[in-house]
């Protein structure tokens, strides 16, 4: 079946899934393949659980009653009727990427954007090039506004996912040190991000650009921007206060946000700009902003017992562990306690990243240090500040006789870590 064909039977279905364990009525299933998995297995009890279409890629799966559609390659044909329908919705699509704070500036942006248009964005971090068509297949007619997250942990993945997605509209919101195991290096990063800008420049497109960071203007010279973030740029907004949750200043009015972390100023200027840039009234973008809550153990602030804690342990790369090292400096506290967790996907930059964290410490002693993980296990430190421990479990047995008490603790590491555990055994 080709691809007008196959969309039109998606506009009479309710919707595309890609697991049977939720499926939903009158649904098509894409049988996608995994490393581990083979949905083709899954075609029939899809279609036994209410199924309206199956697309199946094996032969052998394919039944000649029409509930099934054999197909070259699932995924490819997944990834060109998102294509399809985004180019027969035609609506206007942001699409963000970048280091860290994608999906923190994707929700705030969302935030905003839905005060006053019907928007869809990426549902939590569905950034890859199979959460991307998704995205895309859950706009509707009625749709004004597409937020599309793009994530890459190799080159070529943005271009990829660019011309699937052909934003009208773009922002980075960093170039760090993450996924350097698949981009090599810095300057890795940049080519692999920077990969929207193209994009955006060949398509005569606009970007979104933060003025306060120089990486930023640099890569983006000859493309149509929007600047924010400095008095000189297209939209003005100034951090006000960071001590708790950030406090900004936009064309004269205050929005309290309730998000800590100065790095999240990025995040929230870029929303707010985008949100002024789209004609969303003052008193709207306020709300919106404030009325956004962090979930998820991204830069929430929790108070257990007599601590108060800033959970940030949903991810770390070295930019963000080294951000939030530079925040809880200057966080008010005078018993101040840091768990940090493992950097994961670094390859062979792995050894320094973590000992650079540590120098970090070293240098800069503001509190009391616990590290934990295999990487942190092995750097070399001389400091009486910093405890090491090489598993979860290690570090458990510590806490269990000697857990913190008044102090201002920062919580941070890879996903892989699930450092938010510690928060148990306070
Ligand atoms: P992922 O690669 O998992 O999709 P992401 O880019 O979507 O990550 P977020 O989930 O928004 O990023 O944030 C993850 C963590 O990155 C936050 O908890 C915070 O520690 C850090 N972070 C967020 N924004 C920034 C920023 N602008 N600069 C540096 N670090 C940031
Ligand atoms: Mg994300």
């Amino acid at each position: 079946m080709n691809i007008p064909s196959l969309h039109k039977e998606f506009l009479n279905c309710s919707g595309v899934s890609i697991d049977t364990r939720k499926i939903f009525e009158n649904c098509i299933f894409f049988a996608l393949k995994g490393e581990n998995f083979n949905g083709n297995l899954f075609a029939q009890e899809a279609l036994d659980k209410g199924a309206f279409k199956v697309i199946v890629d094996e032969e052998a799966f394919h039944k000649t009653t029409g509930e099934t559609i054999l197909v070259e390659n699932v995924l490819v044909t997944l990834q060109q009727l998102a294509r399809f329908h985004r180019e027969f919705l035609g609506l206007p699509i942001i699409s963000l990427t970048g280091s860290n704070g994608k999906t923190t500036s994707k929700e705030l942006i969302n935030a905003v954007l839905s005060q006053k248009f019907k928007t869809v964005a990426t549902q939590g971090n569905l950034n890859n090039h199979i959460g991307v068509p998704l995205t895309l297949l859950a706009m509707k007619k009625e749709t004004q506004l597409g937020i599309v997250e793009m994530g890459a942990n190799h080159l070529g993945e943005i271009k990829m996912l660019s011309e699937i997605a052909e934003p009208d509209y773009g922002y980075i919101t960093n170039f760090g040190k993450a996924h350097l195991e698949g981009f090599g290096s810095l300057e890795g990063v940049v080519q692999g991000k920077t990969e929207l800008y193209q994009f955006l420049k060949k398509h005569g497109r606009k970007i979104f650009v933060n003025a306060n960071d120089p990486k930023q203007l640099a890569n983006s010279e000859g493309i149509e921007r929007i600047t924010f973030g400095t008095p000189q740029s297209d939209f003005d907004i100034k951090l006000i206060d960071s001590t708790h949750h950030l406090l900004i200043e936009f064309e004269g009015t205050e929005i309290q946000s309730n998000l800590v972390g100065a790095y999240n100023f990025a995040n929230l200027a870029a929303a707010i700009a985008i949100g002024a840039y789209f004609k969303v009234s003052k008193e709207k973008i306020k709300a919106g902003i404030e009325g956004y809550i962090p979930s998820n153990n991204r830069s929430q602030l929790i108070s257990k017992g007599t601590n108060t804690i800033l959970m940030d342990a949903y991810n770390a790369n070295p930019t963000s562990m080294l951000a939030a090292l530079q925040n809880f400096k200057q966080a008010k506290g005078e018993n101040k306690i840091m768990f940090l967790g493992d950097m994961f996907e670094l390859g062979k930059e792995a050894e320094i990243e973590h000992q650079n964290i540590v120098d970090y410490l070293v240098e800069n002693q503001f509190g009391k240090v616990f590290l934990v993980g295999s990487n942190f296990f092995k750097t070399v430190n001389n400091s009486a500040h910093i405890n090491k421990f090489e598993t979860f479990e290690d570090l458990k047995k510590e806490l269990e006789s000697n857990s913190p008490k008044h102090a201002t603790i920062l919580i941070k590491a890879s996903r892989g870590m699930a450092l938010e555990r510690i928060l148990d055994l306070f």
